[in-house]
């Protein structure tokens, strides 16, 4: 389990490792085809700045030549507002108190119909707080089964599950589990999760190794810009990454960084600003790093910076999300777990996509592939 692993690398010393890189480290990793983490320090770290319109030539290169000209494009739909859990960034943590929605079957075929109103979308992202009793792997098996015959590829944002609970939705269409860890620092995790079942480091850590186990076609993984020392989370990232890839070679992965954005608590600020010019750097290290792996930019991310990455090396994105349960049909009651960034429709981001010389594709997984 990555767990174990994980108990091997030193957060002080990567720290360390990642601020001492020098200029000839960044210049002997961009002459490389084949990089290792030693090499990714050296490219997120403050030498590289210099070197940003190379890399992102380099990461633009390489993203055109594995995906093309496409960016696949998915929406997310939250089942529910309601978690038993206190990330103390978040506005769904339980000590909020606000009216918690748990979507009702006839309520989540509205909200397929309304989606499929927007744009043509195939990939669909059902997201849920952590409620495992009233929202748990039953319900999640009901929403995933009337869904098919809305969507070719379904994936899930949910609490950490057992094996045989993955392998059960598989049963019922489930393709991809997305999971953040939020922060690979150990000793820190506490701090933003005080209570519920997402304190265990250890159960969330090594719920990526349960994914592969019960062979998920598709894995995404992603650490949350703002708690840590960001350059040391995105290492510890690309470890698990590494990892997950040599055990679980048969699994597709997909990469995100999400910033944090503000939510209705309001009360946490974040520990740490990620720049503009510093989630660039970062997106064009993980394409140098890794040419295949999926990188995703969601609607927490502003229009410009979302456009720009789109040629870049970004190869999938959401549009026109709510982050609010019910929120395509007609509950607009409901709260949302944070306001996004970029609010155009999905037919004006289609549009603007092509206008940057890449293709919109809808639908680019179907189950009879598998
Ligand atoms: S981040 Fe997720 S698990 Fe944590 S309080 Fe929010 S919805 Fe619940």
């Amino acid at each position: 389990m990555f767990s174990e692993e994980l108990e091997k690398i030193s957060w002080e010393q990567t720290t360390k490792d990642i601020y001492s890189k020098t200029d000839a480290d960044v210049r002997r990793a961009l002459s490389k085809e084949s990089l290792n983490v030693e090499d990714f320090k050296a490219l997120i770290s403050p030498a590289a700045e210099p070197y940003l319109e190379l890399m992102a030539q380099l990461s633009r290169k390489y993203t055109l030549e594995r995906f093309g000209n496409t960016i696949s494009m998915y929406i997310p739909l939250y089942l529910t507002n309601s978690c038993a859990n206190s990330c103390v960034y978040c506005g769904f943590q339980s000590s909020n108190s606000f009216h918690r929605t748990i979507l009702t079957e006839d309520e989540i075929l509205n909200e397929y119909k309304a989606i499929k109103k927007l744009s043509p979308f195939e990939n669909l992202l059902l997201v849920t707080g952590e409620n495992p009793a009233k929202a748990g792997v039953k319900y999640l098996a009901k929403a995933l089964d009337l869904a098919k015959p809305f969507f070719s590829n379904l994936q899930i944002e949910v609490m950490p599950l057992a094996t045989e609970e993955y392998a059960e939705l598989k049963e019922h269409g489930l393709n991809g589990v997305i999971c953040f860890q939020e922060t690979y620092n150990k000793d820190r995790y506490k701090v933003y999760h005080p209570r519920g079942m997402k304190s265990n480091f250890e159960w969330r850590v090594n719920g990526f190794d349960r994914m592969g186990e019960a062979g998920v076609h598709k894995i995404g993984m992603g650490a949350l810009i703002g708690l840590e020392d960001w350059r040391t989370d995105v290492t510890m990232l690309a470890h698990h990454l590494r990892y997950l890839q040599k055990k679980y070679w048969k699994t597709k992965y997909s990469l995100n960084f999400p910033r944090m954005r503000p939510s209705e608590n309001g009360g946490f600020q974040p520990n740490v600003v990620m720049t503009d010019k510093e989630y660039a750097q970062l997106t064009f290290a993980a394409r140098i790093f890794d040419h295949d792996v999926d990188l995703s930019l969601s609607t927490r991310e502003a229009m410009h910076m979302r456009d720009n990455m789109a040629t870049l090396g970004v190869t999938s994105m959401s549009a026109e999300s709510k982050t609010e349960p019910g929120g395509y049909y007609s509950y607009p009651q409901a709260v949302e777990q944070f306001h996004i960034s970029d609010e155009r429709t999905a037919v004006e981001i289609a549009a603007k996509l092509r206008q940057l010389g890449r293709e919109p594709i809808w639908k680019d997984w179907d189950q009879a592939l598998e």
